[in-house]
């Protein structure tokens, strides 16, 4: 669809029918670093080899007293970068598991061909952590264009590996796949595909071809932020995005935000609403104003310290269409 470049776009919180309030914290999604063996060109976290910011074990350890001190956190979602690689990730894993708390891991799946990560697929399996798997396109072009020469190779042999532990089809091995559409270059937009059709074919191409097998497939909507925005400025089409996703937003998706039950905590221990916020440094605050830290959290004895979702442009992308969220689309 394309659209006109004139109109203004609406303040995301005017759009709204009441403030984005926060539910009860029930997942705890930490960022563990910016490092990572890839720098995909629609990285919204601009991770790549050469960064170094990381958990502390200082850091670390707070958060694993977190995950003690807290049952209501029944999820701990880990994203980075590339979360295997930066530091604190076996320990929180293993905290987590220790509480049968769920553990998501937000993997690239070629971290496993660099050398000392090896023994990855074993380890998930061996703690039963739930794959989310980056795979942009079932198609090799597409792919190597996103994310660089050889990712898709590499991506298929871990999918094979993971398949042979009993992922996709052991009922406590969970392998779900993102897609996510490649960043506009011109202003014919479109919204993420419909999820379960997509499902489909991929299940259908990457069963019939490499014989893989996965749970579910999540459709993500590209957000204008990281490397995506700018990639859109550079085209005079960051304000164009914006207002075709607004154009697009959808009042039902707001009850499901995941911004509504998370904390997202970065490698220094600072919270914020949602991994987004944090990249575009958006910090939580009480409703008296002030910031959030994990030690602050272990000081007043509650994560539910939070009442209103901070919210900016960007949110659109997460009320288009269907909306969309780490978990895919929203409805
Ligand atoms: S694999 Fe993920 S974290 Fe790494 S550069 Fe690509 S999008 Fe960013
Ligand atoms: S970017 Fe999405 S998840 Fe984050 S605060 Fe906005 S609506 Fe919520």
């Amino acid at each position: 669809m394309t659209v006109s470049t004139n109109s203004t776009l609406t303040p995301f919180a005017q759009k709204l029918v009441a403030p984005l309030t926060k539910q009860t914290i029930s997942v705890l999604q930490i960022n563990l670093g910016r490092r990572c063996n890839l720098a995909c060109s629609h990285c919204h976290v601009e991770a790549s080899p050469k960064r170094t910011e990381e958990l502390s074990p200082e850091i670390c350890e707070q958060l694993v007293e977190l995950i003690h001190r807290f049952p209501q956190i029944e999820t701990v979602d880990l994203t980075g970068g590339a979360p295997e690689m930066n530091y604190g990730f076996r320990p929180l894993v293993e905290a987590a598991r220790s509480h049968n708390k769920e553990v998501i891991v937000r993997s690239n799946l070629t971290i496993y061909f660099e050398p000392g990560f090896e023994d990855l697929p074993d380890y998930f399996a061996q703690h039963q952590l739930r794959v989310v798997a980056s795979l942009p396109c079932y198609l090799e072009q597409n792919v190597d264009k996103m994310r660089g020469d050889g990712v898709f190779d590499n991506s298929i042999k871990a999918l094979q590996r993971l398949n042979q532990l009993g992922y996709g089809s052991d009922s406590n091995l969970t392998l779900n796949l993102v897609y996510n559409p490649q960043v506009p270059t011109t202003l014919d937009f479109a919204l993420a595909p419909d999820q379960q059709p997509l499902e489909l074919a991929y299940k259908q191409h990457l069963g019939e071809q490499f014989g893989i097998t996965f749970n579910h497939l999540f459709a993500i909507t590209n957000l204008p932020i990281g490397r995506t925005k700018f990639h859109l400025e550079h085209r005079q089409l960051h304000q164009p995005y914006l207002q075709f996703l607004e154009g697009h937003f959808n009042d039902s998706t707001v009850e499901h935000l995941m911004c509504r039950n998370e904390l997202s905590v970065d490698y220094l221990g600072n919270i914020y609403d949602c991994d987004f916020n944090q990249m575009e440094e958006i910090p939580a605050t009480t409703p008296k104003g002030e910031r959030l830290t994990v030690k602050k959290l272990l000081d007043a004895g509650s994560l539910d310290v939070i009442e209103d979702v901070k919210t900016a442009p960007y949110c659109y992308g997460c009320t288009a269409g269907s909306g969309s969220s780490c978990g895919g689309s929203l409805l």
